[in-house]
């Protein structure tokens, strides 16, 4: 066993890599604990323990988002669930009918498993077992680690959803070498980019990612995965590190939306409109499902729901269900493009309509997104829906709809046009795309060639 670095975790870590897995404590989320304010609210984000929730269990949270929200719930890019506009009153109160439901919930950090993990015929390992046993050897840390509250770590079973795109804070990632079972341990960043420290044995694979916590708890708890020395964690590793080469380049993340084979059945992948849909439809989603004979509904990266259980001949019917209730049932939904916030249909701090905008982006430009820049569109410089920079963003002012190029919503703009002006602002941005797009560019690529000066100058013409 590695000695315990100093100030850190002394928590017997021979047990925690045995897989002993402590009881989650009900309704101990930190986000309902720690909600965050946003411009509707408080929201809290919530990660239930069963990664298969059943239609009931989902009816029920639906149920409690519209008596303790305002009714409109998300699924993130990462595949978390949020609930949004709540007080300071019903957040305890959701708490407890999630609890009086029997909806456990994940506290603490955030350890984040492919959305099939366990049941995927062609992952390389389970990585239910490694996740729950890091959980709880986080929580019997005495004293506890202090840590970034938005630190993450993956555990990458691999499979059909593998989560090598995935950014996290630390890392590991599955390898069978001769037939046994390995985990690669990284920090700061996805499997490609994350820097390497060491391929573990997978009975070491928990102690491992302690090491790497204990050492980030030794810089403070502004730290990230990205400042940790990775050549001391290796050090401290000892025996137990194998060397680990640099990865590879990884195929981009495949969609969770669409119908698809899975082993003797077939799965029902649902996109959440701009990661967002309400309690009313959701709910009435969920019944059909269940009337339809779903046996369970997951999150999954990419604002998508994972629906299990249905009948080959039932997959068609929930999926012109969901159709009517406003989900994508398409990978190739154009939508999916777009990092879209609440905006003024849901937020008191939104500017303008951020769905209407990216319908008429939808409706305008479709050819801009092809997935390989991203778009974001929000309704104030806060940028919930897409912190970092993204190629184009669309961000709602007092005087209008400004257009940050290669930037952060709340960064320097190119230009800003009247909301109403916003239509023949795309089409301009879309025209001047559409002259410049060689076959076969990806968007990333014909952005890249026309550069921010002339895309301003596109967006606000009329108003020069
Ligand atoms: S970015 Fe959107 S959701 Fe966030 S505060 Fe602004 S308008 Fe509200």
């Amino acid at each position: 066993m590695i000695a315990a670095v100093d100030a850190g975790c002394d928590t017997d870590r021979s047990t925690a890599a045995s897989g002993s897995i402590s009881a989650l404590r009900r309704g101990a989320c930190p986000s309902l604990t720690a909600p965050m304010r946003t411009g509707d609210g408080l929201l809290v984000r919530l990660r239930p323990a069963r990664p298969g929730i059943a239609p009931s269990d989902w009816i029920e949270i639906a149920r409690l988002a519209a008596a303790h929200g305002n009714g409109l719930l998300e699924v993130t890019a990462r595949g978390n669930l949020q609930v949004r506009g709540l007080t300071e009153q019903s957040v305890p109160k959701l708490a407890a009918g999630l609890a009086e439901a029997g909806i456990d919930l994940h506290s603490g950090v955030a350890v984040e498993t492919p959305a099939l993990s366990g049941i995927d015929p062609g992952e390389i390992a389970d990585a239910n077992p490694p996740a729950a046993a890091i959980r709880a050897a986080i929580t019997a840390c005495r004293p506890p680690l202090l840590l970034a509250p938005k630190l993450s770590i993956v555990v990458n079973g691999g499979g059909r959803l593998d989560l090598s795109a995935m950014v996290a804070d630390v890392r590991l990632d599955a390898v069978r070498r001769d037939g046994a079972l390995f985990w690669r341990l990284a920090a700061g960043g996805t499997l490609r980019s994350a820097r390497p420290i060491a391929v573990v044995a997978d009975r070491d694979a928990v102690a491992a990612v302690l090491a790497v916590l204990e050492a980030l708890h030794g810089l403070g708890p502004a730290v990230r995965g990205r400042d940790v020395d990775v050549d001391a964690v290796r050090r401290q590793l000892g025996s137990m590190a194998l060397p680990a080469e640099a990865a590879g380049a990884t195929a981009p993340p495949a969609s969770p939306i669409g119908r698809r084979g899975f082993g003797d059945t077939e799965i029902l992948g649902l996109g959440l409109a701009y990661g967002q849909t309400s309690a009313a439809r959701l709910e009435a989603l969920m019944r059909g499902l269940q009337a339809l004979g779903a046996t369970e509904v997951r999150l999954a990266p990419q604002r998508a729901l994972l629906v299990l259980g249905l009948a080959a001949e039932r997959i068609e019917p929930a999926g012109a269900l969901a159709a009517a209730e406003g989900f994508w049932t398409h990978a190739d939904e154009p939508g999916n493009a777009i990092a879209v916030c609440a905006g003024a249909a849901g937020c008191a701090s939104g500017h303008f309509d951020t769905k209407a905008a990216a319908d008429l982006l939808v409706a305008r430009g479709a050819d801009l997104l092809d997935g390989s820049a991203a778009v974001h569109i929000s309704g104030c410089g806060k940028g919930c829906a897409h912190p970092s920079a993204a190629a184009l963003t669309l961000v709602g002012r007092a005087d209008g709809v400004a257009l940050v190029i290669g930037g952060r919503a709340g960064d320097a703009t190119g230009g800003v046009v009247p909301a109403d002006a916003l239509g023949t602002a795309i089409d301009r941005l879309t025209a001047l795309y559409r002259q410049e797009k060689r076959q076969g560019d990806p968007a990333r690529d014909v952005l890249d060639r026309i550069g921010a000066a002339a895309l301003a100058k596109a967006f606000q013409q009329d108003l020069q």
